[in-house]
């Protein structure tokens, strides 16, 4: 078992060695992020001790339970799942240093009020909806710049990137689509040179789509199946609130 997920985490890295090759792209532009969601915390910490020291959950209540075992080995970790506003508070306690998946003006309001009593700042990405899929959290591409013009006046939240899910088809043109679309949202509020908004980061890319996303330009690549295994439930339960297993 455990044989099996060094050995897929080494063929994640020749895929994105060869995708950056393909994209005249250097392999230390992108970071993989490993997606943990039902992963206990021994295999996270198998893969971790291989240096790959980026993690992604997707529910604070598995973030909880990661946590003991996890933080005496240093690493990093994202929040890649839907965030309700509720939970913000335990998303502070538990050491999440990037928030990807921030998709709305009442949660950046709420997330800001928190950081100021706590005294503390968090780095987050917006969230875009690229595939218009209504299964799918983010924001609409259309408001994209207009969330990340609000949250320039957010003084507690460093936005650093931008996060998507890409569309979930055999068609690779239809999946490139999207991570076009993001990129050129990126471009756009980079243009807009808004004050305070830092926009370098792009999470695109999970083990279907990784190549592709490399090849429109990701930084972040966010793998979970390809390296420790099938999860039991299927991905619309953590992308779809009322299916939500929280
Ligand atoms: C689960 C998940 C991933 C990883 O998906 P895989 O197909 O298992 O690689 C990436 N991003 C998000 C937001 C996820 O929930």
């Amino acid at each position: 078992m455990s044989q099996r997920i060094l050995d897929n985490l080494k063929v994640i890295q020749q895929r994105i060695e060869n995708a950056c090759r393909k994209a005249n792209r250097e392999v230390n532009e992108i970071k993989l992020l490993l997606a943990t969601k039902t992963v206990d915390a021994n295999r996270i910490k198998m893969v971790i001790e291989k240096g790959k020291t980026l993690i992604g959950e997707n529910e604070i209540q598995e973030v909880k339970q990661k946590y003991d075992e996890l933080k005496n080995i240093s690493h990093q970790k994202h929040f890649i799942g839907h965030l309700q506003s509720n939970k913000i508070k335990e998303v502070l306690k538990y050491d999440v240093s990037c928030i990807q998946s921030l998709d709305r003006i009442s949660l950046a309001q709420k997330l800001q009020k928190r950081l100021e009593l706590e005294n503390k700042t968090i780095n987050a990405f917006i969230q875009v909806n690229t595939s218009a899929e209504e299964s799918k959290f983010g924001i609409s591409p259309n408001e994209a710049i207009g969330l990340a013009k609000e949250l320039a006046n957010f003084d507690r939240i460093h936005i650093k990137g931008l996060m998507t899910i890409g569309l979930f088809s055999a068609e690779k043109e239809k999946v490139r689509t999207c991570f076009k679309l993001l990129k050129s949202i990126q471009q756009e509020i980079i243009a807009q040179n808004i004050p305070k908004i830092e926009i370098k980061e792009l999470s695109m890319g999970m083990s279907g789509d990784l190549e592709i996303a490399i090849e429109e330009g990701a930084t972040i690549v966010r793998v979970g199946t390809a390296i420790f295994g099938e999860r039991i439930y299927p991905d619309s339960y953590y992308w779809n609130e009322k299916n939500s297993i929280q």
